[in-house]
């Protein structure tokens, strides 16, 4: 089975203006493969020099976030309408730094992925366990009860259109990345889940992609692992040589 190859740069609040022109000018001068999805999640105020520089260029770009309600008295958040008139055709839903710090629950992460989807954007659906969850021996209980609740109530032809990032918390922006084993089995987990809920032949064809400590000298090990598909990246992201090393290296 052939599954889409993602690459996510995740920069989380990092780079103004000035930086995220100078990464655009070196990431689009740079061979990056073709055989591949890749998407930026810059913050909202770059969204714009995203639209300038990846037009037509095969890169996609995306929005970490955004409000779960049309338009309204929402003073300081930002809806799907103003993305998608940026040019944004990704979104990432739960990642674990909105989970844990800004409190968003299942439930508001499965609302935010179905209204992602019914406005025409791809959601990559970030789920995760914690360090204390892994020593407990929850991860998979976890991880089921994420990736079930977030789809609660979905079609079979939506469920095509996501993307899923296992992202195991200890393993975020520590340097501390997961082992390949451990890896595949957290993306064979979510595949599993996909399964029982949807049929092998769906689960087969979704991406997965790992995150957690991607760098490009460990991509290429993840990528040689059966159920991953991909990688969500933050720190390596940030400079356009890296992430472009790393991406050509995952595809390798
Ligand atoms: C992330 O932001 O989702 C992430 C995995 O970060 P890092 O690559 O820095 O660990």
């Amino acid at each position: 089975m052939t599954r889409t190859k993602v690459f996510g740069g995740n920069w989380k609040m990092n780079h103004g203006l000035a930086e995220t022109e100078a990464f655009l000018q070196d990431f689009i001068n740079t061979k990056i493969s073709t055989d591949c999805q890749v998407v930026l999640f810059p913050p909202f105020t770059n969204l714009h020099l995203m639209q300038k520089y990846l037009k037509a260029s095969g890169i996609a770009y995306g929005a970490q976030n955004f409000y779960c309600e049309e338009k309204g008295a929402y003073t300081g958040e930002v809806s799907l309408a103003m993305l998608k008139e940026l040019g944004c055709t990704w979104v990432l839903t739960g990642h674990s730094e909105r989970r844990e710090i800004f409190q968003e629950s299942d439930e508001l992460v499965a609302k935010k992925t179905r209204m992602a989807l019914e406005a025409g954007l791809t959601p990559m659906v970030c789920i995760g366990e914690s360090l204390d969850e892994k020593k407990a021996g929850q991860t998979q209980e976890k991880l089921n009860r994420q990736v079930r609740s977030a789809l609660e109530g979905m079609s079979e032809s939506d469920v095509l259109k996501l993307t899923f990032a296992y992202e195991p918390i200890w393993a975020i922006g520590t340097g501390v990345n997961a082992s390949q084993e451990d890896a595949q089995e957290g993306c064979k987990l979510v595949r599993t889940t996909l399964a029982n809920l949807y049929g092998k032949s769906i689960a087969d064809q979704i991406s997965i992609c790992y995150g957690g400590s991607v760098k490009p000298g460990n991509i290429e090990g993840y990528m040689s692992q059966g159920d991953i598909d991909g990688g969500l990246v933050g720190g390596a992201s940030l400079k356009a040589d890296d992430f472009s090393t790393l991406v050509n290296n995952g595809v390798k």
